[in-house]
């Protein structure tokens, strides 16, 4: 059994006249977060988060800002492509442990539906899903919505794997090799699903 940790972080200034989607909730409000995509900041740092865990790049790896076809786009899109790359890597979510750092709105009203949304979305149980809220003391970015997430991932048996006549070193052995293939060494440049990757930092805007 191997695990892999996964961290990641977005922020997105607010901006009247558009709705505030967070966790791919709609929440009533008076500003909504500006972005190329429905500025959805929590599913961005999840997104991120889940493809730093299997080495697959970024949210802006596969969703670039340059690209029209993302204007607008809802979050949830990001974060399926994730969970493609995860399950592709040969891993399932343990947990995932969010923090929101904004002024307002007050999460803590909602933190039960939030929690259920992002589980609902990631396909885990609401259980293992952290939806923490802070608000910015002390840093001046009262206008400002930051994301932080961590997840945890661990290795899936392979299903058709004659276990009963493998001793389980073997097999982990095998998945191991497996994976080494699909987000180790020898593919720099590509992700578990062939998708192509930039080294680092593509400026996201997302
Ligand atoms: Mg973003």
């Amino acid at each position: 059994m191997s695990m892999r940790i996964g961290y990641g972080f977005d922020s997105h200034a607010f901006k009247p006249g558009v709705p505030l989607i967070i966790g791919g909730l709609p929440i009533e409000h008076t500003e909504g977060l500006a972005g190329h995509s429905d500025g959805d900041v929590l599913l961005h740092a999840i997104t991120d988060a889940l493809l730093g865990a299997v080495s697959a790049g970024d949210i802006g790896t596969f969703f670039p800002p340059s690209d029209p076809r993302w204007k607008g786009a809802a979050s949830h899109i990001f974060l399926q492509t994730a969970l493609e790359e995860v399950a592709t890597a040969g891993f399932k979510i343990v947990n995932v442990d969010t923090v929101l750092v904004l002024a307002k709105p007050k999460i803590v009203p909602i933190a039960g539906e939030l929690r259920e949304r992002v589980a609902e979305l990631l396909g885990v149980k609401p259980g293992e899903v952290g939806i923490k809220a802070k608000t910015p003391e002390g840093l001046n970015q009262d206008h400002v919505a930051v994301a932080h997430a961590t997840v945890l991932l661990e290795s899936v048996r392979l299903t058709d794997a004659p276990v009963q006549m493998v001793a389980t070193a073997d097999v982990d052995d095998e998945i191991n090799e497996v994976v080494k293939g699909l987000v180790g060494e020898g593919s720099r440049d590509v992700s578990a699903l062939g998708r192509k990757r930039p080294a680092f930092d593509t400026d996201d805007l997302t």
